[in-house]
């Protein structure tokens, strides 16, 4: 059995330890490879390692930085293939939508290539007399990487390339339910000319990430995953005097106005519903039809209906199983509460499977209408192939509706006024809003601003804001002495 191994120190070597973890192909449930609980001392070598590489990294010219990652957006593309294989043997994702996964990381490294224009700082000549003041901007030191399972690719990638292009060593810890892929990311980052120590890999779960998040070396943490696990991060690592960026769950609403293009909606509705299996945290999950378009619930419910779930190779496949079983388990439970609450099936997976794989964790498109923001169905992240369709009669009213809910990652606005949008895009409490495009998930010129639940801390992932997150400002006030000295002591704040 193909046993995953860590990074530590430049070495991709077997853990010693004793206890390992399962991962397995969530279309039939079967084992595909190892990855170990990582021990104590294997995570206390790999932070020693990138305290030590630190040292010499932060020292390296932003320019050479720059061109290792150069070298590894290269390197991913040239394997793009195979790392979207890997990434569906062990997501189920459809081998397109492993690709974009792929893809959206590629996306962040060539952005992280353009790390010295982003590590500029400010110069004010002549702040007073013969005084100059400018400003650097210098790397952390350790940071750490705690990743989700449903974007193998692109969470690690959000990560580990900006802090690293920034000068500092990074410990990444992925999620054990998808180890592969990020592995196989590191071979190519250490392939691609990365020194020793710069970046680790640690496999384990929570208690190897409770360990990090307590050691005194870490500087900064950036975590994606789910709401509780989030707000426990955040309050440990901040309580350890940690920097952390903690990006959670989400319920995405889409906003449906009645002057929409009718196609254009349900086209795009359709695929960020259900695509991935709903396993997105920028999935629509819930759609507002506002007045009349509450006609086109029907016919977006036909043809959701027609998404067929299947393999990662199958072409005609919309989208692969739930990760686990215990994630289909938990959305089987939600869709059953919200039959029992009084909501509408259109559709119902409940009772889907694919030939020849019937013990994989597969969960048919879902539609429900008639919907109210009190049924566990509004108010749980549901994490699967399953849309909310609400009905409201004015703009104002979905406002209120997604202004009233507690998460804010994503949501977006169908509409052909512009007068409509605009107001949505005002005030809208959301961090990321689409208008006519229905999952707004910003390039990496920008940065991923969730708020509310969605986002623990202020700086968010990729972008400028990310280099601001991993890097400290130093500023420096000098005047260099020439004809022109002061006389007597200064015994005011004033530089003089
Ligand atoms: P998860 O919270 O279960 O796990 C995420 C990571 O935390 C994993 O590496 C896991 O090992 C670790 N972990 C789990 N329990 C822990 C604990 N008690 N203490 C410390 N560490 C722990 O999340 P998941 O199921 O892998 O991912 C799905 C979730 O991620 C969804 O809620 C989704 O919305 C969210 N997500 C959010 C974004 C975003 O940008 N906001 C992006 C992707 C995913």
């Amino acid at each position: 059995m193909n046993k995953v191994p860590q990074l530590i120190d430049g070495a991709f070597v077997q853990s010693s330890t004793q206890e390992w973890i399962s991962v397995t192909n969530p279309a039939n449930n079967q084992e595909i490879a190892k990855a170990p609980i990582a021990l104590q001392s294997e995570i206390d070598q790999a932070i020693a390692a990138a305290e030590m590489a630190f040292q010499t990294w932060k020292k390296v010219a932003v320019s050479e930085r720059a061109r290792v990652m150069l070298r590894y957006q290269h390197l991913l593309k040239e394997h793009h293939d195979e790392l979207a294989k890997i990434l569906s043997s062990e997501t189920g994702k459809t081998f397109d939508d492993a690709k974009g996964d792929v893809w959206r990381g590629i996306e962040v490294v060539e952005q992280a290539a353009n790390i010295a224009s982003m590590m500029m700082g400010e110069t004010v000549e002549n702040v007073a007399k013969g005084i100059d003041t400018y400003s650097m901007i210098q790397p952390l030191g350790v940071c750490l990487g705690i990743t989700p399972f449903n974007f193998p690719a692109m969470i690690p990638l959000w990560m580990f390339p900006m802090a690293i292009a920034s000068g500092n060593t990074f410990i990444l810890k992925p999620s054990e339910q998808d180890p592969l892929t990020p592995i196989r990311l590191a071979e190519l980052f250490i392939e691609a000319g990365a020194p020793k120590g710069v970046l680790n890999v640690i496999h384990g779960s929570k208690d190897q990430v409770n360990y990090l998040l307590n050691h005194r070396a870490i500087r900064a943490v950036s975590f994606v995953g789910s709401v509780p696990v989030g707000q426990h991060i955040y309050k440990t690592a901040t309580d350890n005097m940690k920097r952390a960026q903690c990006f959670a769950g989400a319920k995405n609403h889409s906003v449906i106005m009645p002057d929409a293009n009718k196609e254009h909606v349900i086209n795009n509705l359709v695929g960020a519903s259900v695509g991935a299996a709903g396993q997105r945290c920028m999935a629509i999950s819930v759609a507002v039809f506002v007045g009349n378009s509450k006609e086109w619930i029907k016919p977006l419910a036909e043809q959701i209906a027609k998404v067929k779930p299947g393999l990662w190779d199958d072409k005609e496949a919309g989208f692969g199983p739930l990760i686990s079983p215990a994630a289909k388990a938990r959305v089987l439970s939600l869709i059953q509460q919200g039959k029992e609450e009084g909501a509408t099936v259109l559709v119902d997976g409940s009772n889907t499977t694919v030939a020849g794989y019937e013990s994989g964790n597969w969960v048919g498109p879902t539609v429900f209408a008639n919907v109210t923001p009190n049924m566990s169905i509004y108010q749980e992240e549901i994490f699967g192939p399953v849309l909310c369709c609400i009905e409201v009669d004015t703009l104002d009213e979905a406002l209120e509706l997604v202004n009233n809910n507690p998460y804010g990652n994503g949501t977006s606005i169908f509409t052909a006024s512009g007068a409509a949008a605009r107001k949505y895009q005002s005030n809208v409490e959301v961090g990321q809003v689409g208008i006519n495009v229905p999952i707004p998930v910003p390039l990496p010129f920008f940065s991923f601003t969730g708020w509310k639940n969605s986002f623990y801390g202020d700086l968010h992932a990729y972008g400028k804001q990310a280099v601001r997150f991993y890097t400290e400002t130093k500023t420096i006030t000098s005047r260099w002495l020439d004809d022109d000295i002061p006389s007597g002591p200064n015994m005011t704040i004033d530089l003089k």
